[in-house]
């Protein structure tokens, strides 16, 4: 039988050291082989169930397979966007290219996309992240708010650049305080990478 395929915990292109004092060591650390861990596993395990379910053709809960899919696969995606699009402390740059002129045409001014970016990100109830997408409907940049990991998220739309506001994502290096988990982040920005998956996406 040919090899399962599954999802894979990503290595990042930086160290865990690298990233403070946006990120500190311990939370980098346990942000990635933890919760994002924890994701990549849960999402694999709903894949052994159904191909165990096909084997033996049990029956499923959809409803609630569907669901737990939905938010697993949802986290793994969004954080393996993350770790790509957040420059070590001084790698930051700033926009340029394509990428500065389709988020100065759509929002007039780089400080109001970040403006509005940030109160995305500063709004979003309980747990989940501000997403910049590209819309290829419309060809223009869109802000999406993501509950949780899965929900309000629109299909189709092609990510450039995301930020976790989960609670952990945080917590251990700004308490309560995500505006300025947020602020920080500005300066950590791979604004190299999110400008390369805007051009992929354009070609
Ligand atoms: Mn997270």
């Amino acid at each position: 039988m040919e090899q399962a395929k599954r999802y894979e915990l990503p290595k990042l292109a930086y160290g865990y050291k690298d990233m403070a004092p946006f990120l500190s060591e311990e939370q980098l650390t346990v942000h990635h082989t933890k919760h994002h861990a924890a994701y990549v596993n849960s999402a694999n395990a709903i894949l052994d169930k159904m191909d165990k379910a096909r084997q033996d053709n049990a029956d499923l809960d959809w409803k609630a397979v569907m669901k737990d899919m939905s938010f697993q696969i949802g986290g793994h995606i969004l954080h393996k966007f993350m770790w790509e699009n957040l420059a070590p402390t001084g790698k930051g740059g700033v926009p340029a290219g394509k990428l500065l002129e389709e988020l100065t045409k759509e929002f007039g001014s780089i400080e109001r996309f970040k403006k509005e970016f940030s109160a995305v990100a500063g709004s979003a109830e309980g747990s989940g992240w501000a997403v910049l997408v590209y819309c290829l409907g419309t060809h223009k940049p869109l802000l999406m708010q993501v509950e949780k990991h899965n929900v309000n998220a629109i299909p189709g739309f092609r990510i450039l650049m995301v930020l976790d506001v989960w609670e952990h994502a945080y917590y251990i290096d700004y308490k309560n305080l995500r505006a300025k988990y947020v602020e920080a982040f500005w300066n950590h920005v791979n604004w190299e990478i999110v400008g390369n998956r805007l051009e992929a996406i354009l070609k």
